[in-house]
């Protein structure tokens, strides 16, 4: 569309996620931006000579914003060996799919993997890289686990990277070992660094999947995984865990033309000295590529099983999960960033990790208050009570993946027993006053935010069991926390994120409204269109 032209909806719902006038019956677009809502005869008067689309009967709605998506992996996973759950269910079709890939792969050529899920398996062991070894001896392998944090590797993948049967565990990360001590391959959080050739060192500061790849294949990555976003109505994506190597991604890909949604970047917290050396902190850059808040990491993953928890858990209740730093200097490195200026986003699942999150976040806010910090807790799988209480009072964002309760609940449910109901306490958080956000976390879950709306409206596990009901949201409150209040969590609410006169045209047509739909049926609905900066970028009937 030209700069100029006019665009009308209407004939359909519109739900504009601006609680000032929640419904319209037409919206107008010019150029890159919406210019009249309201009624049809008003937006009529105002739109002048305009193609008018009819809605017929479908919904529009804001973009819909993914504030804690690991965009480029996602892109990256697409084209690597699948082998997610259900499509490989055992260690035997684990090995399988690694052979076959190494029959097409070259001799030395790394085959990667992405998506084992062995809690899955109904096996009484974890694979190891026994297994991987009978599947090749020629190639260097690295599959990674659903959750991210950690990997399976094969014998020859370590001895490349030079890693004796019996290193020691590196500070933040673990090797998983036989009785004997040597290692099965399977390397927990820091020790992926240690096995997977990595663009950028991250030191202990999170997982390192920042992996080392020509950077034409990955503005590839970026254009394949921007392509789907749009066509699953993702108009804005927030990568939750930028170094180097992501950001120059992005940015060649912008230069190309080839970066397809709004991107929002959080750098990792081992940058902190390098952003504060040249003088810059979050929110940095347009309307198109910027950097948001830094992102921490307070502990492991709940789905990988290595999240703090203040009461030990798994079926032996000894393991209490695995912090990423000391409090003392977690808390030294928070009140440095948020000095600087940064909004602070920090990655904390257990009740022990959100603890020491809110305990350096108030510390840092006390000592050097500053307006509206509006710091984010990514995941924030397991607050207590008092948790969410401090989180309101300090004004702490919530960014959370319901998704992870159907894939991984019934895990939970193993793992946690009853305490599994106060995962995601969502309804909780809104009743106390905390903005609740949701997100995928792709490439861990599916970025679909259909399914993300339709799991925090359901908290249905794979197998059926529900978790926690009492914390289920309405339909328009999974809308809002995908839509506005996500552009919230970004600092980006003035432009994006609702329907509204002068805010960015980035809309979302879904073929029908959800209201009344029952749940189950949400997932499935199509996405007719999608518009962003004005421009038709995604159309179901071409
Ligand atoms: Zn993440």
């Amino acid at each position: 569309m030209t700069a100029g032209t006019r665009l009308v909806f209407s004939g359909g719902v519109i739900r504009t996620m601006d609680p000032a006038a929640p419904r319209a019956e037409a919206v107008a677009v010019e150029g890159s931006r919406i210019v009249a809502v309201g009624m049809s005869e008003d937006v009529r008067g105002r739109a002048g000579r305009a193609e008018w689309i009819d809605l017929q009967g479908r919904l529009l709605l804001p973009g819909f914003i993914d504030a804690h998506n690991h965009y480029l992996a996602t892109g990256e996973s697409i084209g690597s060996v699948d082998v997610r759950y259900p499509l490989v269910g055992s260690t035997g079709q684990l090995v399988a799919a690694v052979a076959e890939a190494a029959g097409t792969t070259p001799p030395g050529q790394w085959i990667r993997g992405w998506g084992f899920d062995h809690a899955k398996y109904g096996e009484r062991r974890a694979p190891s890289r026994r297994d991987l070894d009978r599947a090749t001896a020629r190639h260097p392998v690295a599959i990674s686990h659903v959750s991210g944090h950690y990997v399976l590797v094969n014998s020859m993948a370590l001895s490349l990277r030079g890693i004796d049967e019996f290193a020691p565990d590196p500070v933040g990360g673990a090797f998983v070992r036989e009785p004997d001590g040597r290692l099965t391959g399977l390397c927990q959080d820091a020790a992926m660094g240690l096995v997977l050739p990595v663009a950028v060192d991250v030191g202990s500061h999170g997982p390192n999947f920042h992996t080392q790849a020509p950077l034409p294949e990955l503005v590839a990555a970026a254009e394949r995984a921007g392509r789907a976003y749009l066509a699953a109505g993702l108009t804005t994506l927030c990568d939750a865990q930028v170094t180097s190597r992501e950001l120059e991604a992005y940015r060649e890909a912008r230069r190309l033309g080839r970066l397809p949604v709004r991107t929002v970047c959080m750098p990792l917290s081992h940058q902190l000295d390098s952003y504060q050396a040249v003088g810059m902190a979050g929110p940095f850059g347009d309307d198109w590529l910027s950097v948001g808040a830094m992102k921490f990491y307070a502990d492991g993953s709940l789905i990988g099983g290595t999240a703090a928890f203040s009461a030990p858990y798994e079926e032996d209740g000894e393991f209490a999960g695995i912090l990423y730093w000391e409090p003392e200097a977690f808390r030294a490195a928070i009140s440095r960033a948020h000095r600087s200026g940064w909004q602070i986003g920090v990655h904390a699942q257990g009740d022990r990790a959100i603890a020491m999150t809110l305990d350096a976040l108030a510390a840092a806010c006390a000592a050097h208050p500053r307006p509206d910090p509006r710091h984010r807790i990514e995941h924030a799988g397991f607050p207590t009570p008092t948790q969410i209480t401090r989180m309101a009072e300090l004004g702490v964002v919530t960014v959370s993946q319901p998704t992870y309760l159907y894939d991984s609940g019934d895990e939970f449910l193993a793992r946690l027993g009853e305490r599994a109901a106060r995962l995601l306490p969502l309804r909780e958080e809104i009743d106390s006053g905390v903005t609740v956000v949701l997100s995928s976390d792709s490439d861990v879950a599916s970025f679909r935010p259909l399914d993300t709306i339709a799991n925090a409206v359901r908290r249905r596990t794979a197998s059926g069991s529900v978790i926690g009901p009492n914390q289920r949201l309405t339909v328009q409150e999974a809308l809002r926390a995908h839509t506005a209040d996500a552009a919230f969590a970004l600092r980006r609410e003035r432009d994006i994120g609702s329907i509204k006169a002068g805010m960015l045209a980035d809309l979302v047509v879904l073929d029908q409204d959800l209201a009344g739909l029952p749940p189950a049926d949400i997932p499935a609905v199509p996405v007719w269109m999608t518009m962003a900066d004005g421009a038709i970028v995604h159309h179901a009937t071409g």
